[in-house]
This record gives C-alpha cells, structure tokens and sequence, in this order.
C-alpha cells in the first residue's frame, strides 16, 4: 500500500518534471503579458514598455504586451502575478514597493521572498519634488517654512500606499514634521495629471514622468531626492542641500515571474531581459528620462534576491518607526 502511494507520488513529481520541461521547450510560443501595477503612461509603464519592446526584439518569436492593474499602492497588480500560472506568460515590473509593502500592509496575500522567482534589476531613478505652478511657494526655501505654516490648506498626491511616491512624500513630511493630507490615485500618470491642472498641489515623483512636465514648463520642481543634483534637472537643489541632510530615496525596477517558473524560461527571460538593457534604444530613452539601465551583473536573479532583501531590511524598520500601515 505504501509502496503504491510512493511509486504513484513519484509517477506525480516526473510527469511535474515533463510537464514544466515542455512547457520551456521553445519558449515563448504565445504572447507574453508583463503586469504594471500602476495606471498606464506613468514612470514605472515607461520603464517597462521600453523594456517590453526591446526584448520582444531580444527573445525569438516573441510579443510582449504590458498590462496596467493600478490601485492600492501596486499591491493588486502584484497579488495577481503572484497567483498566476508560473508558466513564464505573466511576468511583473514593480519597484521599490516590492520592498516597502511588507511593512506597510498589515494583510499583504504575498510575499515578496516566497511567490516569486527573480529575474533581474532594470534601472534606478530620482525622484523630485513638484509643486503645481501657481502654488504660493516655488522654491524649497520658501516651500518648508510655507507648509508649516498652511498644512491644513496643502494637498499631496502619490499612488496609493505602498508606491514610491508615498513613500517619498512619508519621508518628507517626516523629515519637516508636518503630516499634509495626502489623496492616493492609481499611478503618478493620473497625479500628474491633476498637478498640472491645479487640483492638487503637491507631487514626489520620478524622473521618468517628471522631467519632461518641468522642462515644458507644466509645473515646479522643487529639488531633487538623491544626494547629488543630476545632470538633466542642474538647476534643482537636493532635498539634502536644502536643510534636509541624509535624505536619500530613489526608485529602483525589476522583473519578477511567478514561483515555480521553469528554470529554463527564467534563463531565457534573464537573457532577454539583458539584451534589452544593452539595446542602444533603451540607454537613450533611460538617458532622455534622468535614469540609466544597470550593469549586466544586476540584471540577474542573485541580484535582484539580494537587492530585494537588503532593502526589505533597509525600509521596515523606517515604516515601522513612523507608524504607517493599512489593513
Ligand atoms: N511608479 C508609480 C507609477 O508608475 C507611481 C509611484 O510608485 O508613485 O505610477
């Protein structure tokens, strides 16, 4: 009887075997999907349709679509990649909140270290800080001493909890001591949207969606969020230079497929993924956008489980002390 179950358990786990080495054999063979947590035409969609495009180019016989699952931070979007089908057709692009969400959502369906396999690092981009343009305080100067005064009058998009432009903005009104309200939309496509249009005031988003508003003239940049000013926004102070000392935060992208992907559609993922970000086009677009692809090296699996890891360890314990969380 015994025996039975165990030659029947182990007739299970070969025909397992077959089936993921079958489902590798000349992949891919339909089209595949990426999943964008966020509204389409944001920073992150960006990211991701430039890498779409150039390893559809890279990967034999393939189309890659990006699909845009906004709300709750990136958290449905990436909930819905976790559970799919771990057979290389639906893949995730997320960023820094793959980190972030652990801390911030008390009832989180997945889990960052166990429901995915990695497939690399993409890029890492500077955010800034905007204002809408007839906002009374254009300068970073004039900005702090402003809200103080006035934060009961002042509104603060992001996209929802969990997105880097909440967490942006959590440090930043941590760093100053004045909580703003803040009004979460489904990605920064829409926020900046309303920026423009006056229905909100402020905004801390990437480079990717901001340089092209401010360069145009569509609103304010305020400073920037890494240590050193960048070379597309020269004029922009950093947030560091301007009273507040130690502020850091950048956004970093990667790509995930879900756990149990055969190891052969990640390698073919992983090389895909590495062409794209050789792809001359990608550099320049990445240029255009204040970010640049990462060296082949961090466009692995190692590297993105150590990276993943790392800033879960580096972001926790800062969520945790300023006691932001949802249920
Ligand atoms: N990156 C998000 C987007 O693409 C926004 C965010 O995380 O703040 O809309």
């Amino acid at each position: 009887m015994l025996k039975a179950s165990v030659r029947s358990l182990i007739a299970g786990a070969t025909l397992a075997l077959l089936a993921a080495g079958a489902s590798a054999q000349g992949y891919p063979t339909r089209p595949i999907s990426i999943v964008v947590p966020f509204a389409a035409g944001g920073p992150t969609d960006t990211v991701a349709r430039n890498i779409a495009d150039a390893m559809s180019k890279a990967l034999p016989n393939s189309s890659i679509i990006v699909e845009n699952l906004g709300g709750a931070g990136g958290t449905i979007g990436v909930a819905k990649v976790a559970k799919a089908e771990a057979n290389g057709y639906t893949l995730l692009i997320h960023h820094i909140g793959m980190s972030t969400a652990p801390a911030l959502y008390r009832k989180l369906t997945f889990d960052p270290l166990k429901d995915f396999e990695y497939i690399g690092l993409i890029n890492e981009v500077p955010m800034t800080l905007l204002v809408t343009n007839n906002f009374p305080a254009g300068t970073i100067k004039d900005l702090i001493p402003y809200l103080k005064a006035n934060k009961d009058k002042v509104s603060f998009a992001n996209a929802g909890l969990g997105s880097a432009s909440h967490l942006c903005g959590l440090l930043f009104m941590s760093a100053i001591e004045t909580p703003l309200t803040t009004v979460p939309y489904k990605g920064t496509a829409p926020a900046i949207t309303d920026l423009i249009g006056g229905q909100v005031d402020m905004l801390c988003d990437q480079t990717t969606n901001t340089t092209v508003h401010i360069k145009a003239g569509k609103v304010k940049g305020v400073a920037v969020t890494t240590p050193k000013r960048l070379e597309t926004l020269k004029e922009l102070p950093t947030l560091a230079e301007s009273g507040l000392p130690g502020f850091d935060v950048s956004v970093w992208h990667a790509m995930y497929a879900p756990k149990g992907t055969p190891k052969p559609v990640v390698d073919a993922l992983v090389k895909g993924l590495q062409a794209a970000l050789k792809d001359p086009n990608v550099a320049k677009r990445f240029a255009e956008l204040g970010t640049e692809p990462v060296s082949q090296d961090k466009a692995t699996p190692e590297a993105l489980q150590k990276h993943l890891t790392a800033e879960i360890g580096k972001w926790t314990p800062i969520i945790k002390k300023a006691g932001v969380y949802a249920d």
